[in-house]
């Protein structure tokens, strides 16, 4: 048996042996740290890396001093970890498609290749090419929206609550607006119609139950104070059982023989119908148009699947005066934003938002092509002596769409002793996994995983599961 206390004089001796940071300031690897790093982090790290070392002697953990080429690199592994983004890529297994804490929708290949170029350089942003002239950054996306939606005008601004505040903060402040009591939901991040609807300085007036609101609670809130009606759509709930609500194009109607406009939050900017793919039916963009709607408000990063931007697309007489309103310019779309927009909105123009965009790829993915992935997947983790088998599950559209609603899907199911441990484990990847505990497992939708994260995917799985 060892001594149990550390030998004092020992350690003194060990201490001694450890270099100044000036030494290994001059060490070629310390040398290399520096011109990647700076002289300062590169100091602040050759500390560290000597106080871990000397508390390690002190403490007795350590019987010999480190060699220097040791010290200086813990002090890049340390340092490198110091500098790694905050912000970064993990793996989405969770099957969840607009995943609103992680990022909500992928982008497009060309998507992404357009907000590189604009980020590369400079570009048209509010020039025309053709004077030579000023131009105006609202045409950008616009020109495709308005073609895509027949509407007679187009506004992105920077998310669609900026929409929604736009729109009310415009048409609506000091006046009234009328909204069904149902519709005043929170929709994540506290986000709540009724503090937005405040911060315009509109007035709210609630009309109906909970459960129930009839046209006529809308027709007789009507006063010489009501500058609109708005209609939010549920995004993130359902009211199940003895519900009703007027339909759009009632409200529609009402709105206008009382010379009022009709302003409906969509929500997730769905531009396809999400019932051809075993969803339910969510109104569309265009539904909402076609209802008579004369401004519908939605995210560009829901199901619409581009960059988060907030879109509004009706009347041109409100749209004019929205462009005009102060609030505009504060909250208005970036370059990158507008160029991930106009090639995300390309694909839908071209018809191929089903195979390059990711949400609806992920959506429109066909059962058997998910289960074939996730046999593949589980007979790799097997040879490698995981415990894993595939078994039925769900995938969800996430991000506040289409509440209720799921898709079957095929999940990889890894047995574990303690999955929380698992799951923790794979949080600490260089790419973390995220994944879900069911039934006592770590459950894995292949859904949700991008091509180009398979190999790496099951490089995590084998590794933790072997690791723990
Ligand atoms: C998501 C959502 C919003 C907020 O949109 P952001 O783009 O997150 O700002 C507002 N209204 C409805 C109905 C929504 O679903």
């Amino acid at each position: 048996m060892s001594d149990q206390a550390p030998d004092k004089d020992k350690a003194q001796n060990l201490l001694r042996e450890l270099p100044s940071v000036d030494r290994l300031l001059n060490t070629s690897m310390a040398v290399d740290m520096m011109l990647a790093y700076g002289r300062s982090l590169t100091v602040e790290s050759l500390r560290q890396s000597l106080e871990a070392a000397r508390s390690a002697i002190l403490s007795g953990k350590a019987s010999y001093a480190p060699m220097n080429a040791v010290l200086v690199d813990d002090a890049r592994v340390w340092l490198e970890s110091y500098l790694a983004p905050t912000l970064q890529p993990v793996i989405n297994g969770t099957g969840v498609i607009v995943h609103t804490n992680l990022g909500r929708a992928p982008l497009s290949e060309a998507s992404r290749q357009a907000i590189e170029d604009a980020a590369k350089g400079y570009s048209t942003l509010e020039y025309d090419i053709e004077s030579g002239e000023r131009g105006s950054r609202t045409v950008h996306a616009e020109q495709l929206l308005k073609r895509l939606t027949e509407a007679e005008a187009a506004l992105v601004v920077n998310n669609n609550a900026a929409a929604v505040l736009l729109m009310l903060t415009t048409l609506c402040q000091g006046k009234e607006v009328i909204i069904s009591l149902g519709q005043l939901v929170e929709i994540g991040g506290g986000f709540r119609i009724p503090d937005v609807m405040a911060q315009s300085g509109a007035k709210l007036v609630e009309v109906g139950t909970t459960n129930r609101t009839h046209l006529r609670d809308y027709a007789n809130a009507i006063t010489e104070n009501t500058a609109a009606i708005l209609v939010a759509h549920h995004s993130n709930y359902k009211i199940i059982g003895f519900s009703s609500e007027p339909t759009l194009a009632e409200l529609a109607e009402l709105a206008h023989e009382h010379n009022l406009p009709l302003l409906y939050d969509q929500g997730s900017g769905a531009l396809l119908d999400s019932s051809s793919y075993g969803l339910e039916p969510e109104p569309t963009v265009l539904d909402g148009l076609a209802a008579g709607a004369d401004l519908v408000a939605f995210s560009g990063d829901k199901l619409l699947g581009g960059p988060q931007a907030g879109i509004l697309v009706g009347k041109q007489e409100l749209v004019v005066q929205l462009k005009r309103h102060p609030l505009a310019r504060a909250v208005r779309a970036d370059k990158l934003c507008l160029a991930g927009l106009s090639a995300t909105l390309t694909h839908y123009l071209t018809e191929n938002a089903l195979t390059e965009i990711p949400v609806w790829r992920m959506i429109a993915r066909p059962l058997k092509e998910i289960g074939s992935d996730a046999d593949t997947w589980s007979a790799r983790l097997q040879e490698m002596g995981i415990k894993a088998e595939v078994v039925d599950g769900r995938s969800t559209v996430g991000g506040g769409s289409l509440p209720g609603t799921s898709l079957p899907s095929r999940v990889v199911a890894i047995d574990y002793n303690d999955p929380d441990q698992l799951a923790n484990r794979l949080r600490q990847e260089k790419v973390p996994v995220i994944g879900r505990i069911q039934d006592g497992r770590f459950l894995i939708d292949p859904r949700t995983i991008l091509k180009d994260q398979v190999e790496m995917l099951l490089q995590s799985l084998v590794n933790c599961a072997m690791d723990l």
